[in-house]
């Protein structure tokens, strides 16, 4: 099982994630993952609700691989407004995809990806519980391992980077598809090769991807360069209520996102997933935060820090999860409660 491109020795390139010395994840761990696919028939696979490119990436790309292998497969995510978001729809393989209603209540193997808890998993959570096996495939720091296996490692930059691993130990190659999908996690999670988890080998599986003819510049457009002009305008009436408080670690800035206001520019939820990267660029902020109202009436929080706070430990006590520098969490409460729950937990962790 040999990745497709090899050095001018003509030796494969190193296959780094999830494979080194200091990878966490046991062969044994390995092992049994192609022991559960290799003895089921049909594989149901999830991600994350209102998924990002890691998530959807690295489940279609495990998915291209499990079909060509001859098994039956059905992938999705528990949105109750079930929809692909709309930047990833130039994602290959979404006639994989079937809505939450259509999902194997209790499939006989079930892999996840790039989901730290069962509530990641939204609709899919009870198919999750009710599984006969189930297989998590992650990279989240918070992930305490709610499967029957565990595949995580806490150091991969992207979940895309053990979704590779799989597709390779299961025999299969890169083609230009699944270089599409596992491309889309890797420059999502790694900010497009600009976060501190950008190591060598994170380069080198670019290399690979990228070696199988991927359009790099037509994918960076598809995700990060384009907007319906309704974005435009949300994003002003965030900017212009954004607020920059003195926190207990440095600065604090922060915004909102009612369903009101997508509402009247007819903007998705799934848009602002972009709003925090902007905000974050206060120099003045260590910890940025965007609370987005979803279509049910929930605030969905994302947080970021500069690296001085552990944004997830904060998450994780609210209910989240999430990296070191960037972590998110669900809120019931108003904006106002939601934000003084997270000063309160922010001055625990500064
Ligand atoms: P984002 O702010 O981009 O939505 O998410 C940042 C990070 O936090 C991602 O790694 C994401 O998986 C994690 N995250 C976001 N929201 C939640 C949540 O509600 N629960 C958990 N466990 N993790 C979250
Ligand atoms: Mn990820």
């Amino acid at each position: 099982m040999t990745p497709d491109v090899r050095d001018r020795a003509g030796r494969p390139a190193r296959v780094e994630a999830g494979q080194g010395d200091d990878c966490p994840i046991p062969a044994t761990s390995w092992d049994r993952a192609l022991h559960l696919i290799g003895q089921a028939d049909e594989v149901a696979l999830a991600c994350h609700v209102t998924p990002d490119g890691d998530a959807l990436g690295s489940m279609l790309a495990v998915a291209f691989v499990l079909r060509s292998m001859g098994k039956r497969v059905v992938a999705s995510f528990g949105d109750r407004q079930f929809a692909v978001p709309r930047l990833l729809r130039f994602l290959p393989g979404q006639d994989m995809l079937v809505p939450p209603e259509a999902y194997p209540a209790a499939p006989e193997l079930m892999i996840v990806f790039d989901s730290s808890t069962f509530e990641r998993l939204g609709l899919l959570g009870t198919n999750a519980a009710m599984a006969r096996e189930l297989v998590v495939v992650d990279h989240h720091p918070s992930n305490a391992g709610f499967g029957t296996l565990s595949l995580i490692d806490a150091q991969a930059a992207a979940t895309a980077m053990l979704a590779e691993q799989l597709v390779y130990r299961l025999g299969g190659r890169l083609d230009r598809d699944i270089a599409t999908c596992l491309y889309a996690g890797l420059v999502t999670d790694t900010g497009s090769f600009r976060y501190s988890s950008t190591t060598p080998a994170v380069h080198q599986m670019a290399a690979r991807l990228v070696a199988t003819g991927l359009r790099t510049d037509e994918i960076a457009r598809e995700l990060w360069d384009r907007s319906p002009f309704g974005y435009l305008k949300v994003l002003a009436g965030a900017l212009e209520r954004v607020t920059l408080e003195h926190g207990p670690a440095g600065g604090l800035v922060w915004t909102y996102v009612t369903r009101v206001d997508r509402a009247a520019h007819g903007l998705p939820y799934s848009e602002l997933e972009g709003l925090i990267d902007i905000v974050r660029r206060a120099d003045e902020a260590e910890v940025a935060v965007v609370l987005k109202e979803d279509d049910q009436g929930d605030w969905q929080v994302s947080t970021r820090s500069k690296g001085t706070v552990d944004v997830a430990a904060v998450c994780v006590a609210l209910g989240g999860g999430g990296h070191h520098k960037a972590a998110g969490y669900t809120s019931h409460d108003t904006v106002e409660e939601t934000m003084a729950k997270f000063r309160h937990e922010l001055r625990k962790v500064s």
